[in-house]
């Protein structure tokens, strides 16, 4: 296995979603960084879209660190073959340890959990805690109505238009690698 040059924390769904497409797509998440020598920070699971794309960056002999409350280890199947795994006692710190240990943040189709995931780090950045560079995939067009709902927000006065140029919205697995690639090499 060589030396990974960069992390990048997944955020995604626990489970798989109705289009079997985003399955797909997250596979190719997982082999995309494995390919580009990116290590995988996730939320350790072997369930849904998170368990695709570990599954994946594994196959493709790439390193995994996985972060996962004890509480949720049998819940979401966690898996005991990572190259890294960490236990948490609670969610905050499941976040914590992820967070701290990437250098990039993608965010793939998801549920609610992916959503209070994107926007903490969002949040963060917003008030300047911290510079990593986040992405959302885009794929499908699944965050369509996300992009909507925070236009909107700053339309009516809630934001400033620069939160939305803390993210990048990314439509396809090559056009994230490029740009992860890039912004990894300035950060
Ligand atoms: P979901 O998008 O709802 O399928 O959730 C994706 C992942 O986020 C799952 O591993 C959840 O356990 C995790 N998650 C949900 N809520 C939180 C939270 N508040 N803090 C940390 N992880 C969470």
């Amino acid at each position: 296995m060589t030396a990974f040059t960069a992390s990048v924390c997944l955020f995604c769904g626990a489970r798989a979603g109705h289009d079997p497409r985003l399955a797909e797509i997250a596979r190719e998440t997982g082999a995309m960084l494995a390919r580009e020598n990116w290590r995988l920070v996730y939320g350790a699971g072997d369930v849904g879209l998170m368990g695709a794309v570990a599954q994946a960056t594994q196959a493709a002999g790439g390193q995994t660190f996985g972060v996962i409350p004890q509480h949720l280890m049998r819940r979401e199947v966690a898996r005991r073959d990572l190259s890294t795994l960490v236990v948490t006692e609670t969610m905050h710190e499941r976040k914590k340890v992820m967070f701290t240990n990437s250098d990039a943040i993608v965010v793939l189709p998801g549920g609610a959990g992916t959503l209070d995931e994107f926007f903490e780090v969002l949040t963060w950045a917003q008030i300047g805690l911290h510079r990593k560079p986040v992405f959302l995939l885009d794929v499908q067009g699944f965050w369509q109505p996300l992009l909507a709902l925070i236009d909107h927000v700053v339309e009516q006065g809630f934001a400033e238009p620069s939160l939305r140029s803390l993210f990048t919205a990314a439509s396809d697995i090559p056009t994230l690698a490029q740009v992860l690639r890039s912004q990894l090499a300035t950060s």
